[in-house]
């Protein structure tokens, strides 16, 4: 397992809000259409079908792993956030992505076959005839090495850090969008892209902080410049950043305000300690004052394409979490699917690369062994090395490009 940055700089460490669950089986139909209407019906059904019924025994295996959901009467508690009709989010504090993550690299740690690499980047894969043997890697030191395995798992992440503006780290420029484009890997939806409509507004450089969905959730309001509330808060995400971006157009501002007073049935400096920190850090006292907020890029919906063993379109390679598209989240994602979108398939593709890997005879055949002596210079006879390794930099840059022109053609063919 290789990371770009340290082990904490994910966007995983960063969710807030919570993660979904199918609470009882007489919610799986209301649980079904709210993703669908967030996701305006271009949702892939299956998949949709997949994390909701799967959802429970993904929250009982992190439960089992020492991550402490919130509680009421020793029973689990649900809050809600826009667009859901019930209470179906379990959450710890508004760390909940913390909270998860950090539970799940302890018991990764423990695991005697598992290598963590940090600081150490992918730049290419290794393939040919549309079938994958490994990575091409950047160590830390700047050397390049070549990692084979049976099967690679594309786990990278959003697409933040191509956008002036985001929430996410920086570090997270889609590199598996670029390759796939370079090697013909199939993608889906890459220019659905999701502006978060509350982030703190700020002058500074650098990833926007997120005022969660759930704030608004549990009662917080959206105000103009005269201190009168404008819209619904609890509307679909791109529908209400649409809203408070038309307001901010009507009044000539840079942000419309926020007011976390009028939630009066809970302390909000316990319900949201890290939201309410943050903002004193940056000025504002949350209990006392209204906030600065503005929409910024936030999620992506599309991505490599992946069918619901979270397998692309070439063999061997597998791709789980933001950077994939299983067609979950349509066109629109549905607030905190995303955590549990990502544990239910990357556990899919986890079941079944292990069922494919044993043959008949339990055996697990190498395809790759002749290669793994080979230097750089023989790698690329054999294989379809797309990395300019001569220039790390550069390359780095032009994917970026890459990215955001073929997001504009998407954007401009529609
Ligand atoms: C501020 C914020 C709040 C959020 N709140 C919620 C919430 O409440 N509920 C919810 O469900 N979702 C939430 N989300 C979304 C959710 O956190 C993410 O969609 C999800 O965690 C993505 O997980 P991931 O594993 O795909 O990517 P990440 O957790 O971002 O991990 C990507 C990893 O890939 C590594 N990487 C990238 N490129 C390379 C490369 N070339 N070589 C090596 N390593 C590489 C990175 O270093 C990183 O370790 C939030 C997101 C943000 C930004």
């Amino acid at each position: 397992m290789i990371t770009k940055s340290s082990l904490e700089e994910s966007d995983s460490f960063l969710a807030q809000g919570g993660i979904c669950v199918l609470k009882n089986d007489q919610d799986y139909d209301s649980f079904f259409e709210d993703t669908l209407r967030a996701g305006h019906y271009e949702n892939r059904r299956e998949s949709v079908d997949i994390m909701i019924r799967e959802s429970r025994s993904v929250i009982d295996e992190l439960i089992a792993y020492g991550v402490d959901f919130e509680k009421e009467n020793g029973q689990l508690r649900y809050t809600k956030e826009a667009a859901h009709s019930t209470n179906r989010i379990l959450y710890h504090e508004d760390v909940t992505g913390k909270e998860i993550t950090t539970k799940l690299l302890a018991a990764v740690k423990k695991c005697e076959n598992v290598t963590l690499l940090e600081r150490t980047t992918m730049i290419d894969i290794l393939c040919r005839n549309n079938s994958c043997d490994g990575i091409l890697l950047q160590n830390p030191d700047g050397t390049l090495k070549a990692v084979f395995g049976n099967h690679v798992i594309w786990a990278s992440g959003g697409i933040g850090g191509i956008y002036a503006n985001s929430t996410n780290y920086p570090h997270l420029t889609g590199d598996a969008l670029a390759l796939s484009l370079r090697h013909d890997i199939e993608l889906e939806h890459i220019n659905y892209v999701q502006i978060h409509p509350t982030t703190l507004y700020s002058e500074k450089k650098g990833r926007r902080f997120l005022i969660s969905e759930s704030v608004r959730g549990e009662g917080a309001v959206l105000l103009d410049k005269n201190g009168k509330r404008f819209t619904n808060e609890l509307l679909p995400r791109d529908v209400l950043t649409g809203e408070i971006r038309k307001q901010m157009a009507k009044e000539g501002s840079k942000h419309v305000w926020m007011n976390m007073m009028t939630i009066t049935d809970m302390d909000i400096t316990k319900r949201f300690p890290n939201i309410y920190r943050h903002c004193l850090e940056e000025g504002y006292d949350v209990t006392k004052e209204w906030i600065p907020v503005v929409p910024a890029q936030h999620y992506f919906m599309g991505g490599v394409h992946v069918d619901r063993y979270s397998h692309t379109s070439m063999r061997h390679l597998y791709a789980a979490g933001e950077t994939c598209c299983n067609g979950v989240h349509g066109r629109n994602r549905l607030a905190s699917n995303s955590l549990l979108e990502s544990l239910v398939f990357a556990r899919n593709a986890a079941y079944r690369m292990t069922e494919m890997d044993t043959d008949h005879d339990g055996k697990r055949p190498c395809r790759y062994l002749p290669y793994v002596d080979m230097t750089l210079e023989e790698l690329k006879d054999v294989y379809d090395i797309v990395a300019q390794t001569e220039d790390l930099e550069a390359f780095a840059e032009t994917n970026k490009q890459l990215i955001l022109d073929e997001i504009h053609r998407l954007d401009s063919a529609n």
